[in-house]
C-alpha cells in the first residue's frame, strides 16, 4: 500500500505532538507515526519552564494544564557535604514575583492533552519506521519512509520527532549522540493524605550525585536520581531493585526527606536511563535538515536534564517550526513542496545555536554540580558558579520562541 501525505511526523513524543499541533494552527494536517502501541510517557513528570508556558501559550494549550499544577514558588539547593543550603534567588528575581515560574507535569497529561488537539486519525499508532529514501524530482523531493508492517508513505514534508537514537537524524547524517558517564533514576511519589513540601523545590548535591524532589501538585512529588555510572546498563529494569538500590546504596546518606519520598514512590512511574547527549558541536555545524527532511526535540538536541531543558526545547522546536511553515505558506499561497527545502532550513537557522547553548550548559552544569571532590572544582561550583553563572544560566529558560501567525481563513471557520 502507497500512500502521499503533506507532512509526516515520525514520533509522537513532546516533540512530535507539539509539532503537530501548530501545523494544525495553521492549517497543516500531519500524519504522525508511533512505534508504541499508545502515547508513552516514560519518566512519569517532567519540569517545564517559562519557555516552556510561553510556547504551550503559542500552541493554545496552556490554559487545558497550568490551573492541575502550581507554580513552584521556592527552589533550594542542600550541598550534602558542607550542609549548606542555597536558595535559588536568581529565578526568584527573574520572575519578579518570588517564583521560579516553573511546574512539574505529569507527562502523560502533557502528552493527552497536545494528541486532544488533533484531528481524528492523526496518529497512527504501532507504525514504526524502519527505512527512509528520497526520491529526486525536478525542483523538489520526496521522502519514502518504509514502516515495520511494509506500509509505505510518501512525505513531501519528513520531520524526524523521533527521540534520542533517532533514524532521521541519522538519515541526514548527523553523528549519534553519546553516553554522558551518567545515569538517571526518577518516580513519582505519591501521599493520601499531602505531602510537607508545599511549593518548594529542593535539590542535594554531593560528589558525583545530585538529586532533585519537585512538588507536582499537593498529594505527589516528582523525584530524580543522578549519578557517575560508566556503564550504561548499571541496573536492572525491577523497579522494586531498583527502588531498593537508590535507598540503601546510591543515596544512603542523603537526608530522611529525600529517603522518605523515594520509599513512597508509585513503583509503575520509577525509570532508569543513562543520559545522552550530542557533542554541541554536532548540532553548530551538523545537516539538521536536508532536502525536504529535518529534525525536532531530542532527535536534534539530545542533552543531559541538568537544566530541565529537553522538553521545554522540543516545544519551542514545535513552534518554530510552525512559523516557519505558516510564513511559507502565506507567502506563496499554500504549502508550496518547492519552497519547503528553504523553510526547513531557515527554521534549523533560528534553532541552530539555541540548542547548541541549551546541550553545552546542560552539560557544564552537571559537570560542575556533580563533579569531585577537589577543592578548586568545589570553590568554582559553590562561589563562581551558583554565585555569578547560575543567575545568567536562569534567562536561557526565561526565553520566548516566539508565536504563530493567526490564519484569518481558520478563524472565521472555528
Ligand atoms: C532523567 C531525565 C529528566 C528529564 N527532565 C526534564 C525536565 O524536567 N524538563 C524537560 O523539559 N525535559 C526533561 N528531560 C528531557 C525530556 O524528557 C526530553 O527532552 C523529551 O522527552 C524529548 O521529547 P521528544 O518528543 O523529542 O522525544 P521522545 O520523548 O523520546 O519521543 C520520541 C517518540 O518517537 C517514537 N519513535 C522512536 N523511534 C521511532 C521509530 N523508528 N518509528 C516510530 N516512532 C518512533 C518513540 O516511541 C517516542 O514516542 C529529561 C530527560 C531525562 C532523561
Amino acid at each position: 500500500m502507497e500512500v502521499v501525505e503533506d507532512v509526516v511526523i515520525v514520533g509522537a513524543g513532546i516533540a512530535g505532538l507539539a509539532t503537530a499541533v501548530a501545523l494544525t494552527r495553521v492549517g497543516v494536517k500531519a500524519l504522525v507515526l508511533e512505534r508504541s502501541d499508545g502515547l508513552r510517557a516514560t519518566g512519569a513528570a517532567l519540569i517545564l519552564s517559562r519557555n516552556a508556558w510561553l510556547a504551550l501559550d503559542a500552541l493554545g494549550v496552556s490554559h487545558k494544564l497550568n490551573f492541575m499544577y502550581p507554580f513552584i514558588k521556592e527552589a533550594y539547593i542542600t550541598n550534602l557535604e558542607s550542609g549548606a543550603i542555597q536558595e535559588i534567588s536568581a529565578a526568584r528575581r527573574a520572575s519578579g514575583n518570588g517564583g521560579t515560574r516553573s511546574r512539574a507535569v505529569h507527562r502523560k497529561a502533557l502528552l493527552e492533552t497536545l494528541a486532544g488537539e488533533l484531528p481524528t486519525n492523526s496518529i497512527r499508532f504501532s507504525s514504526k519506521l524502519t527505512e527512509i529514501e528520497t526520491e529526486s524530482h525536478l525542483s523538489s523531493s520526496i521522502a519514502v519512509v518504509h514502516l515495520e508492517d511494509r506500509t509505505v508513505i510518501k512525505a513531501k514534508v519528513l520531520i524526524g520527532c523521533d527521540g534520542v537514537h533517532s533514524m532521521v537524524a541519522s538519515s541526514l547524517g548527523i553523528a549519534a549522540p553519546i553516553h554522558s558517564g551518567r545515569s538517571a533514576v526518577r518516580g513519582l511519589a505519591v501521599f493520601p493524605q499531602g505531602h510537607c513540601l508545599k511549593d518548594e523545590m529542593h535539590q542535594f548535591i554531593g560528589t558525583g550525585r545530585r538529586a532533585g524532589l519537585v512538588p507536582v501538585n499537593d498529594k505527589e512529588i516528582y523525584w530524580f536520581f543522578t549519578c557517575a555510572s560508566p556503564d550504561k546498563d548499571l541496573l536492572s529494569g525491577d523497579p522494586r531493585v531498583i527502588q531498593r538500590e537508590v535507598i540503601e546504596k546510591y543515596a544512603k546518606d542523603f537526608p530522611e526527606l529525600y529517603l522518605d519520598v523515594v520509599k513512597h514512590t508509585d513503583l509503575s512511574t520509577l525509570t532508569w536511563a543513562p543520559l545522552m547527549f550530542r557533542y554541541p558541536w554536532n548540532v553548530a555545524f551538523g545537516n539538521l535538515s536536508k532536502q525536504n527532511i529535518t529534525v525536532a526535540g531530542d532527535a536534534m538536541h539530545p542533552m543531559t536534564p541538568d537544566l530541565g531543558q529537553g522538553g521545554c526545547a522540543a516545544l519551542e522546536d514545535a513552534v518554530v517550526l510552525g512559523r516557519h511553515i505558516a510564513t511559507s505558506i502565506l507567502q506563496n499561497g499554500g504549502l508550496d513542496h518547492a519552497k519547503m527545502v528553504e523553510t526547513l532550513a531557515n527554521y534549523i537557522e533560528e534553532r541552530r545555536w539555541r540548542a547548541t547553548w541549551l546541550i553545552t550548559w546542560s552539560y557544564l552544569t552537571g559537570w560542575v554540580q556533580e563533579g569531585g571532590s577537589l577543592w578548586g572544582l568545589k570553590f568554582v561550583r559553590d562561589a563562581i558558579f551558583y554565585g555569578l553563572i547560575f543567575k545568567n544560566i536562569g534567562s536561557l529558560m526565561e526565553y520566548d520562541c516566539g508565536k504563530l501567525p493567526i490564519f484569518p481563513f481558520l478563524e472565521e471557520s472555528d
